[in-house]
C-alpha cells in the first residue's frame, strides 16, 4: 500500500479549523491530498493552514448556513486544484443542552442550520461539481454516536436530531449519486475531547476524557480526533471504493454494549 493514500485528490474539510476537522486536514494533507479549510473561525483555520506548512492547504471563510458560501468555496477549490474528489461535511455546533420543556426554537433552528441543513448543501454542491466533471469522488459527512445511542451530557435536541438527520441524508442521497461513482458515506465518532465538547460537557479535555474512557467498552486507550481523522482517510481513500450509504461509527464498543455513562 502506498504511503500517500490521497495523492493527487483535492479535498474540502468543513469545520477543519479546529478538533476533528484540523486534525483531518492534517492527516489529507500528509496522504499527498490539496485541502481546502471551511470555516468560519478565520484565525484557527488559517492557522492550521500554516502549520501544515506548504501551498497544498488552504483556507476559506465559508459560513456552512449560506448556500452562496458553500458553492464559491466549491467553486475556489476546484479553480485553485484542479477538481474536487473529497468533500469532508464536518462542521458542526452542539446547540444548548436543555429539555424540551424549555425547548428555545431559535437554536434549534441555528443546530439545524449548521449541522443538517448545512450538510444538505455541501453535498449538493460537492455533488454539482463531480457529477460535471466525472469525477468518482467520495463524501464524507460526521454524524455521532448520539444519532443512534443516548450519551449522557449530550442532549441538545437540535443537536441528537441533526445527528440522527445525517443518516437519512447520506442514505437518501448516496441512493441519488451511485450512478455517477459517487460515494456518500458518515462517521459516528463517540466522545472525542475538542473545543465543542468540553464546552457542552462544561469539563476541561483531561476530564472529557476520562468520561470517555469510562463509557468506553474498549480500554486502554483514549479516543481522539486523530482516530477519527483515520476513519475519513480511509473513507476518501480508494481503499474504501465500494463502500456508500455506510455509516462508520468510532466508538470503543459504546453503541454495540448499548451503555449510556451518566
Ligand atoms: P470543534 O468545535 O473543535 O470543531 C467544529 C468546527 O466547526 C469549528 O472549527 C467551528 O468553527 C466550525 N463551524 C461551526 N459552525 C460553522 C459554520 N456555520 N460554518 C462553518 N464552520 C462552522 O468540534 P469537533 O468535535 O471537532 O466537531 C466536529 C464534528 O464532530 C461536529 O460535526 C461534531 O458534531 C462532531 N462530533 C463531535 C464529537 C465530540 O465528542 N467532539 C462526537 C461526535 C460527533
Amino acid at each position: 500500500m502506498s504511503m500517500q493514500r490521497l495523492e493527487g485528490k483535492v479535498a474540502i474539510v468543513t469545520g477543519g479549523a479546529s478538533g476533528i476537522g484540523a486534525e483531518t486536514v492534517k492527516l489529507f494533507a500528509k496522504h499527498g491530498a490539496c485541502v481546502v479549510i471551511a470555516d468560519i473561525q478565520d484565525y484557527l483555520g488559517k492557522q492550521v493552514a500554516t502549520s501544515v506548512g506548504t501551498d497544498k492547504v488552504s483556507y476559506r471563510h465559508c459560513d456552512v448556513r449560506d448556500e452562496k458560501q458553500v458553492e464559491e468555496t466549491v467553486a475556489f477549490t476546484v479553480e485553485k486544484y484542479g477538481g474536487l474528489d473529497i468533500m469532508f461535511s464536518n462542521a458542526g455546533v452542539a446547540g444548548s443542552q436543555s429539555n424540551v420543556l424549555d425547548l428555545d426554537l431559535n437554536d434549534f433552528d441555528n443546530t439545524i442550520a449548521v449541522n443538517l441543513r448545512g450538510y444538505a448543501v455541501c453535498i449538493k454542491h460537492a455533488a454539482r461539481v463531480m457529477v460535471a466533471r466525472k469525477t468518482r469522488g467520495s463524501i464524507i459527512c460526521t454524524a455521532s454516536t448520539v444519532a443512534t445511542v443516548s450519551v449522557g451530557g449530550f442532549d441538545g435536541k437540535g443537536y441528537v436530531a441533526s445527528k440522527s438527520g445525517i443518516l437519512g441524508l447520506v442514505r437518501s442521497t448516496c441512493g441519488d449519486l451511485g450512478e455517477f461513482g459517487i460515494r456518500v458515506n458518515s462517521i459516528s465518532p463517540y466522545l472525542v475531547a475538542t473545543p465543542l465538547a468540553t464546552r457542552v460537557l462544561n469539563m476541561d479535555a483531561s476530564e472529557v476524557e476520562e468520561i470517555a474512557v469510562a463509557g468506553a467498552n474498549l480500554k486502554g486507550i483514549v479516543l481522539r480526533p486523530i482516530h477519527i481523522a483515520q476513519a475519513a482517510l480511509f473513507l476518501a481513500s480508494d481503499e474504501s471504493a465500494y463502500i456508500s450509504g455506510h455509516d462508520m461509527v468510532v466508538d470503543g464498543g459504546f453503541g454495540g454494549v448499548n451503555k449510556t455513562f451518566d
